[in-house]
């Protein structure tokens, strides 16, 4: 997945043209800019190729998070549904957006299923975070089919699945609203940075504003400029959206070779009959930043994912035992500690998270193995991952 592996002379002739001949505002100064626009570059490359109206840059992608439910009209006291198995941003963006995470269950795409959605729609519900993890989403059709009978939001944070696509559509873009991040991690990074994307003007114009403390962004003047909402402060820097540029034009041969690293390994896996596969609905998109695969119990998955270890197989991830991506491992959300009190604190009937219990997805998680797909393997770091494989599954019944 990391973008970084491939960093080379692009990414440094970008920055320099900002430091050489730029400002690293990103807006306004015309006159000491000379015509450099990195954040506007990078949000053009990225409508183009993901065929969007509207990208808008931000700090992060835990902040286009933010900027994402925000924009969308999401807020206090409403309830927005999440998967267990994700990062924990997505956690804190609904909290600090003051809305309630409502956590419901995946399926074995690792991603939320329509119908674990449904279970937990209530009156309060208002929008769904969908997350497409490990480089690739789900059951896009069922999951867009239930947000609009419910008339819900579908906010996609595809910060794991920058150029995946389901039945030609970009990931992030199938929803109102859909999230990216440029973290140094992941397939397209900025060394810091994220996006909104979006087909909507209102939510466009809401997210531009908001991350910049409610700027209209009309005219030149920006001391003139009117603020009609308030917002924050969560900008990019022209810097970091220098290193985007030189990264998105090599997100065609990004993929390409995740896709070509992944099929090799998922060969490999695919003749061992105890592995059985992480379901993908439209294998052509898939972005092959991970290969994820299930063992038949928790207890061969965890002698699976000590015998890699033994064999120093580098980036394998046992997400269930995870501090960063399960929400069971999470004791500070269960108790949604903070230094100060939240708008959550505020709400009486809020869940008690310290009972939150997902079941099925911890069946799911608990035989699930992930493996980091990179870009800078040479054939012999792809044979060592194959031979690893030999060694550990080689005593199975065929
Ligand atoms: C990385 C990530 C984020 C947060 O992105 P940052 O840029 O690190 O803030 C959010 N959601 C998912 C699924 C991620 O993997």
């Amino acid at each position: 997945m990391p973008g970084f592996e491939i960093f080379d002379e692009s990414e440094k002739q970008q920055i320099n043209e900002v430091m050489d001949q730029g400002f690293t505002f990103r807006y306004n100064f015309d006159g000491l800019r000379n015509g450099v626009w990195k954040a506007r570059e990078l949000e053009t490359l990225i409508c183009e190729t993901l065929h969007v109206k509207h990208a808008h840059l931000v700090s992060s992608g835990t902040t286009a998070l933010t900027t994402a439910l925000m924009a969308a009209g999401v807020g206090a006291g409403d309830e927005v549904i999440v998967p267990p198995f994700t990062f924990v941003a997505s956690v804190e963006a609904i909290v600090l957006a003051g809305a309630i995470p409502v956590f419901a269950e995946i399926d074995e795409t690792l991603t939320l299923s329509a119908q674990a959605i449904e279970a937990v729609i209530t009156s309060k519900t208002r929008a769904v975070n969908f997350v497409h993890m490990c480089g690739y989403g789900g059951d896009m059709d069922g999951v867009k089919a239930v947000c609009d009978k419910h008339n819900l939001i579908l906010l996609e944070d595809a910060c794991q699945a920058t150029g995946a696509t389901y039945k030609g559509k970009a990931l992030g873009t199938i929803g109102q609203v859909g999230t990216f991040s440029f973290d140094s991690v992941k397939t397209i990074s900025c060394g810091e940075g994220g996006a909104v994307l979006t087909n909507d003007s209102q939510i466009y114009a809401n997210a531009h504003m908001f991350s910049d403390h409610g700027h209209d962004h009309i005219g030149q003047d920006r001391g003139a400029e009117s603020h009609p909402i308030m917002g924050t402060n969560f900008r990019i820097s022209e810097m970091n959206a220098a290193v985007g540029v030189a990264q998105w034009k090599k997100l065609d041969r990004i993929l390409a070779i995740q896709r070509k690293n992944k099929k090799a390994l998922k060969d490999a896996l695919a003749q061992y009959p105890e592995v059985s596969f992480r379901v993908i609905t439209d294998e052509s998109g898939d972005n092959a930043g991970f290969v994820s695969f299930f063992l038949p119990t928790e207890e061969r998955t965890r002698e699976v994912v000590a015998g890699l270890a033994e064999q120093k197989i580098p980036a394998v991830f046992y997400w269930y035992a995870n501090n960063w991506h399960y929400f069971k491992n999470w004791p500070h959300i269960h108790h949604m500690k903070s230094p100060a009190k939240l708008p959550i604190d505020l709400i009486a009937d809020r869940p008690d998270y310290t009972q939150v219990k997902t079941p099925k997805s911890d069946a799911i998680m608990s035989r699930t193995i992930s493996m980091l797909i990179q870009l800078s393997w040479t054939e012999a770091d792809i044979k060592m991952r194959i031979d690893a494989f030999a060694k550990i599954f080689k005593n199975q019944p065929a």
